[in-house]
């Protein structure tokens, strides 16, 4: 039997991590068995859900890499799926109308709770005769005597008593269908074989269960996924940093590196810490998640992101930083590919962030008068090497190109004129050529800029001194 397994947000936000785990664990769990990922958008909330949302869900599952098999399927075209089993729930007699007010049904709330009972609808409605044609009514599911028990993949046996549930609705007074029973209904139709979902659903499933068994339908196998939590152990929420999938993006992660910190957050291979797409594909199943809640560290997905930035080769990773280093090299600039490329090797260990690469490369794609320096640094060394940098640049005049080979002897002829030691004369390049204290070789940032461009930064960061 092929696996067919879903992931179904509702969009009323963006996409969340949480959410980016359950779909990242059923994703794994469709590829590792060769069975579908189909994508469900459950966007029966008119009033919460947007197109916004929707698409920012896409793009999140886009950028992760997270490809479907089947979907987007939208709940909001399927009303008429919806109805058509009420219907026949209704004549079933598994469900039925009720009539009840609002103001009956608090009374009848209020007169459960002095009676020390659980606050539930009493079933009044169940063995009505007279159905009034002008009022309006909720359909409801006839709960059975018993209970319903279930084997959770995570969690284990769990039972619970059917006189805890009351008699749910199904459609409201609308007609519209409520959340439990839409998502039996496409669950069945769209043959899921496992629910894999966050626990904070865990309390639908009984109710689910005893739709599935109203319609006669076989009930799927169920996996809730402990939830998230923050450094503090509660629930993990915008205090403990973002909680948007594409922030992670902004902020320079790659989705390598945000899956591998997903999938470890509540799945464990052994002591393995690395996992790349293809062995997550390879090694993913649901007995290895665990059962108590994923603590959130953004230290261990910076850390991996650091891991699969020196991953990258030279040509992949520029691709990649490309876009941030867009953003703050101002447009008249171009940008290199080859350039960047050639960078990369220098930068790729130092940076733990694209858009601290990004930050990296900028000045070497900036004019001069672009520079900004680094105050302190500039006092430091430029200011105090005035002397020798303008020795250097009349002695690089003369050669017709820079590299290590052409470069030593000009740096040793100045290194003994002025008494000086290499790192002094470095700092003071660095900051007239990248306004930063830090840089690649110092050899190689020359031989990266070319003679001209050299003598251009030494000038332009002589002419501030004035
Ligand atoms: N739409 C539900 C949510 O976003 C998920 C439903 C389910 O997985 O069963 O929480
Ligand atoms: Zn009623």
């Amino acid at each position: 039997m092929q696996e067919r397994v879903r992931f179904a947000p509702s969009p009323t936000g963006y996409l969340h991590v949480g959410g980016a785990r359950t779909a990242l664990f059923n994703w794994l769990y469709a590829r590792k068995t060769g069975g579908k990922f189909i994508l469900r958008i459950e966007d029966t909330d008119l009033e919460r859900s947007t197109e916004e949302s929707v698409n920012a869900i896409l793009e999140g599952m886009k950028w992760l890499g997270m490809d479907w098999d089947e979907g987007p399927f939208y709940q909001t075209e399927r009303m008429d799926i919806y109805k058509k089993y009420i219907e026949q729930l209704l004549e079933s007699g598994a469900a039925y109308k009720c009539y009840c007010t609002t103001e009956e049904l608090d009374a009848m709330r209020e007169k459960l709770k002095e009676e020390g009972k659980k606050p539930q609808y009493d079933g009044r409605c169940r063995n009505r005769t007279e159905f009034p044609e002008d009022k309006p009514f909720v359909v409801r599911l006839r709960i059975p005597e018993g209970a319903v028990t279930f084997n959770d993949l995570i969690k284990g046996s769990i039972t619970v008593n059917n006189a805890e549930i009351d008699d749910f609705i199904l459609a409201r007074s609308d007609g519209s269908p409520t959340y439990n029973f839409t998502v039996v209904v496409d669950d069945y139709l769209m043959g899921m074989t496992k629910i894999i979902r966050g626990d904070d659903h865990v309390n639908n499933t009984p109710k689910q269960i005893h739709i599935y068994n109203a319609l006669g339908w076989k009930v799927p196998d169920f996996a809730h996924v402990p939830m998230i939590l923050g450094s503090d152990k509660t629930r993990l929420s915008k205090r403990h940093g973002a909680t948007s999938v594409m922030a992670y993006y902004e902020m320079g992660y790659l989705h390598e590196a945000m899956l591998n910190y997903l999938l470890r957050l509540s799945w464990s291979y052994g002591d393995k810490e690395i996992f790349s797409i293809d062995e997550m594909q390879e090694l993913f199943t649901i007995d290895n998640i665990g059962r108590s809640p994923g603590v959130f560290n953004p230290d261990k997905l910076l850390w991996l992101n650091a891991h699969y930035i020196k991953e990258k080769n030279d040509e992949d990773l520029a691709e990649l930083v490309f876009p941030f280093l867009r953003k703050i090299v101002s447009e008249d600039n171009k940008i290199e590919r080859e350039a960047l490329i050639k960078l990369m090797p220098h930068l790729k260990d130092r940076g733990k962030l694209l858009t601290e690469i990004a930050e990296m490369a900028q000045p070497y794609f900036v004019k001069a008068e672009e520079l900004v320096y680094d105050e302190a640094g500039f006092e430091k060394f430029v200011v105090a090497g005035k002397e020798y940098l303008e020795e250097l640049i009349s002695e690089i005049k003369e050669l017709d190109e820079l590299n290590e080979k052409t470069l030593t002897p000009v740096f040793e002829n100045i290194l003994k004129k002025f008494n000086i030691k290499f790192l002094k004369i470095a700092q003071a390049l660095r900051v007239s050529f990248t306004g930063k204290t830090f840089s690649p070789g110092i050899f190689e940032v020359m031989e990266f800029l070319g003679k001209e461009e050299v003598i251009k930064r030494v000038q332009a960061a002589l002419n501030k001194i004035s």
